[in-house]
This record gives C-alpha cells, sequence and structure tokens, in this order.
C-alpha cells in the first residue's frame, strides 16, 4: 500500500518537471495562433523573439510587450 502511494508521488513529482512553458501570441493581444512550448522560459523567448521577427516583422520586442509575455507564460 504504502509503497504503491510512494511511486505515485514519484511519478506526479516526474512529470512535473517535464512540464513545458508555453506562451501563445493570441494572449499577448494578436490573432496569431502561433504557440511556443519550451522547456525554460529562456528558450521561449528566444522562439517568441523569432517569431515575432518572422510573423510580425518585429526587429526588437519592446519591454511592455516582453513583460506581458511573461504574465502570459503558462505551465502546461
Ligand atoms: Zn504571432
Amino acid at each position: 500500500m504504502h509503497a504503491a502511494l510512494l511511486m505515485t508521488v514519484i511519478d506526479s513529482s516526474k512529470r512535473e518537471d517535464k512540464m513545458a512553458k508555453v506562451l501563445r501570441c493570441a494572449d499577448m493581444g494578436s490573432e496569431c495562433n502561433w504557440v511556443g512550448r519550451a522547456e525554460t522560459e529562456e528558450d521561449l523567448f528566444k522562439m517568441a523573439a523569432k517569431h515575432a521577427a518572422e510573423a510580425h516583422g518585429m526587429k526588437e520586442i519592446p519591454k511592455e510587450l516582453l513583460a506581458k509575455a511573461k504574465a502570459v507564460i503558462r505551465n502546461e
């Protein structure tokens, strides 16, 4: 009984480690359906910056937008 319960706890903590950071362009107030997924916030922002440049013609992401992006990042 107790061993089985322990396994369940370990399993769920492993799953949490694998949770991805998710950023949706739509959450930034855009009508774009791009969704970025990465293991770390840093990687996610790199992807987002690349997407913003390619899809939205933004050479640089303004600080306000970066702050907004941080606020809408989800763990999934
Ligand atoms: Zn977009």
